[in-house]
């Protein structure tokens, strides 16, 4: 008889409930010790791993846990630590681990950056000069355990070489072979343990052929392959993609390894079988269940499409699985208890997923009769939702194109007019709009979610806020003000919580770095406009001076890219709906008169396809989408918008192109690279880069302040330049921010004289 195998990729690190946040920060604080952190997440990674085991997952993922980011994991193991961290001190592994990720005293933690198309962050590879070392096999260690504990004959899990080494930095784009050949020795050294041991299936994980790779690189990355097939040809090896179609197919699947992992969920992975077929004497591990969304799976068609991929791989050659580690959705759907059933019903969490992937084995294996329940089940609740409530509202098909996504005048003109209504002297200065969220705004809040406060109390103690602060602006004699977001936890989940067509979880967290962990709200229906989001708030700190207050919202990017949104329409047809509704809010700030308005997008880069040649229709919604929201307003209101990253080199078109008056952009970390893009390119609108950094308690000095404004203005005309930190100082304590944001002030006041 033949076996359809099903297979897992990875599972969420983080627990039902966040307990593995919970025991690192507790260990952070010095509030256990090593041996209890490691007690307790050896705990919750048995308890991952028998679920899988318990819901019938054959090829279940061992190694795939991780203390902080498996990106790091993979540089320990093969001893990348920068030099910086070496210390003489007495230091555990793990402590020096740790300091890699977050610093320590001695050494500033190394870079962290965005994996892929997703708002994970893994730990940037420092790979400058190294000779690289095997410290510990790490996967063979986890494959032990998930034996020795539960007799689990795990699938270990690697970050392939190709992968590893191009996130990695500190090496010149034509050594990227040298350090292959330096990795290759160390990899076979791994995989000769794992196969003496007696592992049968090895995940090497190399996602980077989702991205446009050169003939040259492809040719590089085979040669390893071919190596290490040489040397450890007894091993099965899934080269495993993810997150969209490979860009290679034709030289990927003819790689000498046993299988290859293919993502059937993004991008257009089956027309390329049909095009250039699948090798007969491989395995297709074939990624049909959406690892990266939270929506049931309409079972039928699934089984639908594996039926199609059968007509080019034999079914014993296939193995079902989700499309990538579902550390990029959240555990389990069954403690949502308080969502609406239509719509609880509707949800397909990491453990739900799996038993998607279990029952499509079943059917692919047994024909459709086998699962006709879940066949069933599927389709009622797909449907129940289609029709429920979230559903019944439809936003008009073409509003969107009745309506001018185009400001009436251009920037040349209108910033004349906007000149005039505001009086803001040259070198205007400004924050980003978050202020410090001290404890005590995050205790109130929590006390009136729980009822211990009514609504009323905890909007006066909101009001008492921005009173405060609008007054120290003031005192700090910044000229345009802020009302600070104490209202808001979470940029895109206040939002959401307002919005029509969105609805928030209780747990569903997924990590986004480190122990952070963000909860993005459900998109599950027609998004519009409800009841005023920010006006509230936007008045009562405009009534209280003489400046001007920006009006804050986030843009629909980023509203989009940080939620999980619905199946079955165009996710650019919903962008569109959240501009419309932002649009509307936008207008309402307007007829209160606020007349700056800022709306961010700082998801706006990190949505970018991985393939380049997906980026132009990206890039063309994500900017429609911007303007749809902006462009109804009067030629003297101004618009702002402020993204985190500095490196928009290959998109300048496209942040010019949303035709905001006024944008910041984070530099500080960054500052000559940014500049030079300016030298490049004109930029014709007014721009603010970030004099400082924000993302440590460090109080700048400041020359070091005036320095990165006198650098910016040898590049960018003065009256084209604000001054501005980073970011929002949400996460700062208020004296440091107050101090610096004094310095700031003032070098801009002597920068201001001496133009
Ligand atoms: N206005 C937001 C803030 O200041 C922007 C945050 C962000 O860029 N991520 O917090
Ligand atoms: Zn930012």
């Amino acid at each position: 008889m033949t076996t359809v195998k099903s297979s897992s990729i990875g599972y969420p690190r983080i627990g039902e409930k966040r307990e593995w946040k919970k025991a690192l920060e507790k260990f952070w604080k010095g509030a256990s010790t090593e041996a209890e952190l490691l007690a307790e997440t050896k705990a919750l990674r048995l308890d991952g791993l028998r679920k899988q085991q318990e819901k019938g997952i054959d090829l279940i993922p061992v190694g795939d846990f991780s203390l902080y980011d498996h990106v790091l994991d993979t540089s320990i193991m093969f001893g990348v630590v920068p030099e910086r961290f070496l210390t003489t001190d007495e230091e555990s592994a793990l402590e020096t681990y740790f300091a890699v990720a977050r610093g320590s005293k001695n050494a500033i933690a190394s870079e962290m950056t965005k994996w892929f198309n997703t708002n994970y962050h893994y730990i940037v590879p420092e790979l400058n000069e190294i000779t690289p070392i095997l410290k510990e096999n790490r996967p063979l260690a986890f494959y032990k355990e998930a034996k020795e504990e539960l007799g689990i004959e795990g699938k270990p899990v690697l970050l392939g070489p190709a992968t590893f080494l191009k996130l990695g930095k500190g090496y010149a784009e034509e050594d990227f072979s040298i350090l292959l050949k330096k990795f290759l020795p160390l990899y076979i050294q791994v995989l000769q343990e794992l196969q003496e041991a007696g592992v049968q299936w090895v995940q090497v994980d190399e996602p980077i052929f989702g991205k446009s790779l050169t003939k040259e690189d492809i040719s590089l990355i085979r040669q390893v392959y071919v190596a290490i097939n040489e040397a450890v040809p007894g091993i099965k090896l899934i080269l495993q993609t993810y997150f969209e179609t490979v860009d290679c197919y034709e030289e990927l699947v003819n790689f000498p390894v046993a299988a290859i992992g293919l993502d059937f969920v993004h991008g257009d992975t089956l027309p390329l079988l049909s095009q250039y077929g699948f090798p007969e004497n491989k395995v297709l591990a074939a990624g049909v269940i959406d690892g990266r969304n939270v929506w049931r799976a309409d079972l039928e068609k699934k089984l639908g499409l594996l039926e199609a991929i059968q007509l080019y791989v034999d079914k014993e050659r296939i193995i079902v699985q989700p499309s990538c580690s579902l550390q990029h959705v959240p555990v389990t759907k069954r403690s949502e208890e308080t969502l609406n059933p239509i719509l609880q019903d509707a949800l397909s969490f990491a453990d739900e997923k799996l038993e998607e992937v279990v029952a499509l084995v079943k059917g692919l294996q047994g024909g459709e009769e086998q699962i006709a329940t879940e066949l069933k089940a599927s389709k009622q609740s797909i449907d129940n939702l289609n029709s429920s409530k979230y559903r019944q509202s439809p936003v008009s098909e073409n509003g969107a194109e009745q309506l001018s996504a185009n400001r009436s005048l251009p920037f040349s003109e209108r910033i004349i007019e906007q000149r005039e209504v505001l009086q803001l002297p040259l070198l205007p200065t400004t924050t980003i709009g978050s202020l410090p969220q001290t404890a005590e705004v995050r205790q109130q809040r929590s006390k009136w979610r729980k009822g211990d406060i009514t609504g009323g109390e905890y909007e006066q103690f909101i009001q008492h806020e921005i009173k405060k602060w609008i007054e120290i602006q003031e005192e700090i004699g910044l000229d345009v003000l802020v009302h600070g977001e104490f209202e808001r936890t979470d940029m895109v989940e206040y939002f959401g919580e307002k919005l029509n067509g969105f609805e928030v979880t209780k747990f569903g967290w997924v990590q986004s770095y480190g122990s952070r962990c963000v909860k993005p709200p459900l998109i599950c229906g027609d998004v519009s406009f409800d009841k005023p989001m920010t006006i509230k708030e936007s008045v009562y700190a405009q009534s209280l001076t003489e400046k001007k207050v920006k009006g804050m919202l986030t843009g629909p990017v980023t509203i989009l890219n940080w939620s999980f949104v619905r199946d079955g329409i165009p996710r650019f047809d919903v962008l569109n709906q959240i501009a419309l509704a932002l649009r509307h809010e936008i207008e309402e700030l307007e007829k209160n008169n606020i007349t700056v308005i800022q709306v961010d997008e700082p998801a706006l880069r990190e949505g970018l396809p991985l393939s380049r040649d997906k980026w132009e229709d990206y890039l063309h919604a994500a900017v429609y989408s911007f303007k749809l929201a902006t462009a109804s307003v009067q030629n003297s209101t101004q618009i702002h918008t402020h993204m985190c990253y500095s490196d928009f080199k290959d998109i300048f078109d496209a942040i010019s192109g949303l035709d905001a008056d006024v944008i910041s952009i984070e530099t500080s970390r960054s500052h000559g690279d940014l500049i030079s893009t300016f030298e490049a390119n004109t930029y014709d609108k007014e721009i603010g880069l970030g004099v400082y950094d924000i993302h440590s308690p460090r109080v700048p000095s400041k020359e070091e302040i005036k320095g990165n404004i006198d650098r910016a203005l040898k590049t960018i005309p003065a009256n084209q330049f604000w001054i501005n930190p980073d970011c929002g100082l949400k996460t700062r304590q208020e004296p440091e921010t107050i101090a610096a944001l004094q310095l700031m002030v003032e070098a801009a006041k002597e920068v201001r004289e001496e133009q």
